[in-house]
């Protein structure tokens, strides 16, 4: 036997939560799934600054105040229970399987989120939070004045580069290759930018530092290097969560699923959140925001689904 819900949301960072505590305060039975514990990406991050309403706040902090809030509502929290699977049915009912057995409902919150590609170098673990980011809106104002590394080739490098100093007195970008992979467009600007200065043929060996970063280590063309920086920004990609949907899903080049204004996915009953959704920032802000819209969006949906099957059932 399955146990049935009227929402599923898998995914319980940000997006997950917020659509959680949404879909619940509406007296809608919801449940709340998530493969580790709660809080997502905020329980990789140290402090942050740019929520409203915190000047500044522990990631875990805001994860734990987030969660009690929405299990206050009564959300059905279910931790360490990773989905295998969301399949759809003909009715349009959806069975989220799990290795403990399966979910159904007519509605379900993909809030799956995402991770930054990690470059896997020592140093990058050990200091990330303490230097090492992988989010310059998040981040780039705890570098005032210092001097920055910037990996990566692509347009999140070079945007994000030329972004930073606006914080920093110099941003080094090193590319492994020796041409960029960015819209010329934002290589011209990059270029432009006299605290800019590329550094074209390099690999990145180790981030060096013991409480923080002091430098960052590279070979270019078989000879070793070093640069001390204050701070090492790694944008070579980032993979959304969004492989656990059985049917095709419409996504784009980069695996994030698209969503109309009500954060709708092309399968109908189908909801995408947060940062496994393609979008323009990947902010806990717009993640909250996408729960909300989402939960809204299910609940309308729930009642004319209702509607339909009364009148099916009066015909
Ligand atoms: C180091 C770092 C620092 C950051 N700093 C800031 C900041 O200062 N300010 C800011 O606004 N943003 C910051 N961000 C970005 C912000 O954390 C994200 O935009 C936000 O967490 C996205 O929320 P989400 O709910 O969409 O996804 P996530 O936070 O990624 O949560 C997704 C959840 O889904 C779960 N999940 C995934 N797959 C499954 C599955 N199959 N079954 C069950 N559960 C699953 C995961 O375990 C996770 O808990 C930072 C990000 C990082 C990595």
């Amino acid at each position: 036997m399955s146990e049935q819900f009227d929402v599923v949301i898998v995914g319980g960072g940000p997006a997950g939560l917020a659509a959680g505590l949404y879909a619940a305060r509406m007296n809608l039975r919801t449940v709340l799934l998530d493969r580790g514990p709660l809080g997502g990406q905020l329980l990789n991050t140290e402090l942050i600054e740019d929520y409203p309403g915190f000047d500044s706040i522990q990631g875990h902090e805001l994860a734990m105040r987030m969660g009690d809030h929405a299990r206050r509502f009564g959300l059905d929290v279910r931790e360490f229970e990773p989905v295998m699977e969301v399949d759809v049915e003909a009715d349009g009912t959806k069975v989220v399987r799990l290795e403990s057995g399966e979910l159904r409902a007519p509605a379900v919150i993909v809030a799956a989120g995402g991770l930054p590609r990690r470059l896997g170098v020592p140093g990058e673990q050990e200091l990330a939070g303490r230097g090492v980011s992988y989010c310059a809106v998040c981040d780039g104002a705890f570098f005032k004045g210092q001097v920055l590394a910037v990996v990566g080739g692509g347009d999140a490098a070079l945007e994000e580069g030329d972004f930073l100093t606006r914080y920093a007195s110099k941003v080094y970008i090193l590319h492994r290759r020796n041409q960029f992979r960015a819209q010329p467009v934002l290589q011209d600007r990059a270029r432009a930018n006299p605290k800019i200065e590329f550094v074209l043929e390099a690999q990145v060996r180790q981030i060096v530092g013991d409480q923080s970063v002091q430098a960052i280590r590279y070979v270019q063309r078989g000879e070793e290097r070093q640069l001390p920086v204050g701070g090492v920004f790694i944008f070579i990609g980032f993979v959304p969560n969004s492989g656990l949907i059985r049917p095709h899903v419409e996504h784009d080049a980069g695996g994030y699923l698209l969503t109309d204004r009500e954060l709708r996915t092309s399968i109908e009953g189908l909801w995408a959140v947060g940062d496994v959704r393609a979008q323009l920032t990947r902010q806990i802000a717009t993640a909250v925001g996408d729960g909300t819209t989402a939960a809204v969006s299910a609940s309308q949906y729930l009642e004319r689904r209702r509607d339909q099957q009364r009148q099916a059932a009066l015909a």
